[in-house]
Order: structure tokens, then sequence, then C-alpha cells
């Protein structure tokens, strides 16, 4: 072959690897707080003003749905987006036999939501455990009306809701490949490029520990655990995740990883199996086909899968 030829072979193959290279995903990262908890977030873009206003308009709504999805309900309100979180909650809280109920609002109430390690008054748990029943709450024209005395609580399913709207908003943009952290629960939108996401999962008793690392893509994964938020009193580990039936935190179970297409329901069900313990958490997974990673109490990691 002549030199010449050879030359403007080899001068293309560079130009080509260039380009190539220039159009290369990059990742792009932010953080930040809501929901009582650090949020991140993780895009791969070949283009950086894309991918900006994507977080931009990620940051908003996680902004505009923790300071409406934050709050007990205890009067009628009028919110569509509320109202669509409700129904989603009331679906799971019917199929767990209330296992998942949000009107719990008055009990976590009562226990200060957990920030402060102060045990309540056992005879006024048992008194208002009258007012936690999800069929008296109420949904007309997207408004909310909780039953007489009740307290609505969407904690357990709105971090759900904001994740699956994170993947509207990734999808909008066109990106293919993504990761929302938000304290435990994840969206995962595509691979990490051609590959699996590594998702660890927390050793619930080593807050540094991984006690198990699953590859996944595409789905939403959700951890309820006894360890997010607790206080212990005489070696008694009180936790936010309360048992509709006695008021008092769930116990037998003290993690629970759910692996769903919907984040709403990834985060109720891992909400409500962590509520319904090991046995009937597992009879109730299986029935439904949910996947999900559970860790009892001597830590031995169970997978439905
Ligand atoms: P986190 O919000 O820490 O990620 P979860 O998704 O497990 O954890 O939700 C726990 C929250 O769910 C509690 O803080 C409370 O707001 C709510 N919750 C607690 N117990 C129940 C229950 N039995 N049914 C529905 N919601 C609950
Ligand atoms: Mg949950």
């Amino acid at each position: 072959m002549k030199s010449w030829i050879k030359y403007l072979i080899v001068t293309g193959i560079i130009i080509v690897l260039l380009v190539a290279g220039s159009l290369r995903s990059r990742s792009y990262e932010a953080e930040w707080f809501a929901f009582d908890t650090v949020v991140r977030v993780k895009i791969l873009s070949r283009n950086p003003r894309s991918a900006s206003g994507c977080i931009n308009e990620i940051k908003s709504a996680f902004a505009y749905l923790d300071s409406v999805g934050s709050n007990l309900i205890d009067r009628p309100t009028y919110s569509p987006v509320l109202a669509e979180i409700l129904k989603e909650a009331l679906v799971v809280s019917e199929q767990t036999d209330g296992a998942f109920d949000p009107s719990i609002g008055i009990i976590e109430r009562e226990w200060g939501r957990f920030k402060k390690p102060i045990l309540p008054d056992s005879m006024k748990i048992v008194s208002l455990l009258k007012y936690v029943d999800y069929k008296k709450i109420r949904i007309r024209n997207d408004t909310i009306l909780p039953g007489e005395g009740q307290v609505i609580d969407l904690g357990g399913i709105a971090k759900g809701f904001a994740l699956d709207t994170a993947r509207a908003i990734i999808e909008k943009y066109g990106i293919k490949s993504a990761l929302i952290y938000a304290g435990g629960d994840i969206m995962l939108v595509g691979g990490k490029g051609k590959h699996s996401w590594k998702i660890g999962v927390r050793n619930p008793r080593d807050p540094e520990g991984i006690i198990d690392t699953l590859l996944l893509k595409d789905c939403a994964v959700a951890t309820s655990g006894d360890y997010e938020r607790y206080f212990i009193i005489d070696g008694k580990r009180y936790h936010h995740i309360l048992n509709p039936e006695t008021g008092y935190p769930a116990r037998g179970l003290v993690s629970v990883t759910c692996i769903h297409n919907n984040g709403m329901l990834a985060d109720a069900y891992a909400t409500a199996i962590f509520v319904l313990g090991k046995e009937k958490g597992i009879e109730f997974a299986k029935k439904n086909k949910i996947r999900v990673e559970l860790i009892d109490s001597s830590l031995k990691i169970i997978k439905i899968w």
C-alpha cells in the first residue's frame, strides 16, 4: 500500500477515536438534603447541559414533594399529588390487611416521630389505636379526608413516589443511565453503562458495613430497617416502623430490602413486610411475587427472588 494512503487511514482512525472519545458519557453527580436524609444523584450523560438541567429539575421536585409529603395530615387536605400517593398506599394497606396503614400517624406523633429517646405512655398508645384504621380514610376529588381523630402519615411511601418522579424526569431528558439515592431508597435507571449497578445492602448492626451486594438494573430498591430512626432504652431498641395492631415498633426483622419496578410499591412493600415479620412477610412476598431480601434478628439473610 502506498505510504500516503496508509497515512490517510491512520489519520482517519485517530480522528474517529478522538471524536468518539469526546462523545463518551461522563458522570455528573449532585448531593443535597431532603426527606430528612441525604439525596444523591449520579447521571451518565454525554451532554453536560442536559445533565445539569435534569439534576436541577429533580432537586426542585424533591423540595416540593418533601414540603408537602413529610407533614402529617390531620384535616381535609386538597392535594392531587398526595391523593395519588395515598391511593397507592391504601392499595398496599388492603393487600397487607392493614400491616401497612397510613393512619398510623397519630401513634407516630405520640412517639415524637422517634426524634427524642422518650417512651410514650402505654395507656395513651392503647387508647389511640382506635384511630388507626385505613378503611376510614376517604379521598374525594383529590381532597384527603381523614376519618374522625385520624392522622395520616405518608412517610412509608412518599420517598418512593419522589424516586418515581425522578425517573420520569430522567427519562424526559433522554438520559439512559442514572442512579438516585435517598437515604436507603434507590432508583436505578438503566445500568451503569453496559453493566449492572452494584448496590450494597447495609449491615443493620454496623453503620459502616455492607452485609450483601446486589447487581441490578432498571428498578427501585427500597430498604426499611430498625436502624434508620431509633433510640435504645434499657437495652431495648425502639424504632420508627410501627405495628398498627400494637402501636409499638414491629419486631422480628431488622431489615427488609424490596426490589420493584415501581418506586412507591418498593418503598411501601419494604415497610409492610417489615411489619408483617419473618413468617408472614415471606408468605406475602412469595404469594405476590415480590423480590425481597429479609434480614432477621440473628442477621440471617433470606432472599425471595
Ligand atoms: P424510611 O422512611 O426511614 O426510609 P420506611 O420507608 O420504612 O423508612 O418508612 C418508615 C416510615 O413509615 C415511618 O417513619 C412512618 O412515617 C411510616 N410508618 C411506620 N409504620 C408504618 C406502618 N405500619 N404503615 C405505614 N406507614 C408506617
Ligand atoms: Mg418504606
